[in-house]
């Protein structure tokens, strides 16, 4: 007979990276005794030191402030982590394979294995990795297969849709709690669990398995399709002499569309939205669910076309050929304020010239160690005017608050030639061009 879980469950978070990380420390400030694991020893050794292994705002005061209560800790010991635990969430990576748009579970599936082994008591295992609809429902039978028998197990799946950059604050106060396959005993713990945001208004959508795995895939999924949708319309303004910058502004005024994700330019990248979009479309396809695969291509298609026309846009800006020629290229990181550059457009286009014979220098204000480790043979500055030093021209990739404030008299005076294509929209056009800059932005008429 199934035993409820004590008043405050103890919590085992399984992966400690951004996400994993973030919900742990959260989970510790919400005031529950939380052990992360991590396979990765270097994250733990940093993590149990106080250090945050990646840039998050506001992550690594949090992280110290619950270290020090004694209530949070990090191990790379599954077995006595999860034989301690009550509800285990599993928030290990899903990358996409090497060779297909599919999603590659094995994390999750060595994860859940792991949980279920270790088990010495009633547990919840709670799913928050993004993974193709279906894999919960087989995660199910992994667990009945290898969980000690007599106890009253059950795995249910609850997306986590945090943003890197905004992690700690979607954690703490997320829009929406999504609870998949929970049975009531398992509802009552999580809603335990989630109290403080429950208590603060946060809605919970309860439902089945394959409807929550679906929730966060269609989430990125639309996401995805309006920052492709305004790129596409971004081509019509170009060809038609109109203003998408403008357009986005006057779209986003009707509540019906919004205005965030209607930023024209180099397009979405990141550990999420590519790979998220990538895997709905193979496992539409699985699915016969054909339309759904095709709108999800066409999605792709248009974001990965904004890199190859900010690599053209620099070709025509050198008359043809960047062999040998200095661009500086400001931005790495797929977004700011953060350091992941997991498929970063940014480093996409650095790459790309300088494959074409182009002397690369990159610069991002938090970055660049990661960028340096995933492309070491890319040039690294350690300022934005380093960067731009001798520039025939320069881009603008990651759209930093320091880089739309910087002061444009200056940089141009360090260039060999102020040229500008500014690819994320974010710079004040008539500051640049009056400080002498030739001007170029996606969806806006060339200078
Ligand atoms: P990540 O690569 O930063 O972290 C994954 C961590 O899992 C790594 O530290 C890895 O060492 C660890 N790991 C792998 N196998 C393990 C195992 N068997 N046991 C314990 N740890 C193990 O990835 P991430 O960005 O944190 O993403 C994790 C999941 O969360 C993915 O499914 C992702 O799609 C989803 N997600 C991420 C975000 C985000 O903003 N990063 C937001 C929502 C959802």
């Amino acid at each position: 007979k199934a035993t409820d879980s004590p008043e405050q469950p103890r919590i085992t978070v399984l992966g400690t990276g951004y996400l994993g990380a973030t919900h742990a420390v959260a989970m510790a400030e919400l005031g529950f005794d939380v052990t992360g694991v991590d396979t990765d020893p270097h994250k733990v050794e940093a993590l149990q030191a106080g250090k945050v292994p990646f840039f998050e705002p506001g992550l690594d005061t949090l992280l110290e402030k619950n270290l020090a209560t004694g209530r949070l800790r990090f191990t790379t010991d599954v077995a006595s982590a999860v034989a301690q635990g009550d509800v285990h969430f599993v928030c290990v990576g899903t990358p996409q394979q090497r060779t297909s748009h599919a999603a590659d579970l094995r994390f999750v599936e060595a994860a859940t294995t792991a949980i279920a082994r270790h088990l010495t008591k009633d547990a919840v295992i709670v799913g928050k990795s993004t993974v193709p609809v279906g894999t919960a429902a087989r995660l199910r039978g992994l667990v009945a297969d290898q969980a000690p028998a007599g106890l009253d197990v059950e795995l249910i799946w609850n997306p986590e849709f945090l943003r890197e950059g905004k992690a700690v604050e979607d954690t703490l106060h997320p829009d929406r709690i999504v609870l998949g396959g929970a049975s009531e005993r398992a509802e009552r713990v999580l809603r335990r669990v989630y109290a403080g945001p429950i208590a603060e208004g946060t809605p919970v959508v309860v439902t089945d398995l394959p409807t929550a795995e679906l929730v966060k895939v269609s989430a990125n999924a639309f996401l995805a399709t309006k920052i492709s949708f305004i790129n596409a319309i971004a081509g019509v303004c170009e060809a038609a002499g109109a203003d998408v910058t403008v357009l986005a502004d006057a779209l986003g005024h009707d509540k019906r569309i919004g205005r965030q994700f209607l930023d024209a330019g180099l397009g979405f990248g990141g550990g999420c939205l590519p790979k998220d979009i990538r895997a709905l479309m193979h496992r539409a396809n699985e699915l016969g669910a054909y339309r759904a695969s095709g709108l999800l291509q066409q999605v792709d298609e248009i974001n990965m076309g904004q890199r190859e026309r900010v690599v053209d846009m620099t070709l025509e800006a050198c008359e043809g050929s960047v062999l040998n020629k200095r661009v500086g290229v400001l931005g790495a990181a797929f977004k700011p304020l953060t350091d992941d550059v997991r498929d970063s457009p940014a480093l996409n286009v650095a790459a790309a010239l300088h494959l074409r014979g182009a002397q690369v220098t990159v610069f991002d204000p938090e970055a660049g160690d990661t960028a340096r480790r995933l492309f070491p043979t890319l040039a690294y500055a350690t300022s934005a005017e380093e960067a731009v030093e001798g520039a025939d021209v320069v881009l603008v990739l990651t759209e930093w608050d320091e880089f739309v404030e910087a002061d444009p008299e200056r940089l141009a005076a360090l260039t060999q030639v102020p040229r500008v294509i500014d690819a994320r929209g974010k710079l004040p056009v008539d500051r640049w061009r009056s400080a002498g800059w030739q001007f170029t932005g996606l969806g806006r008429l060339a200078a």
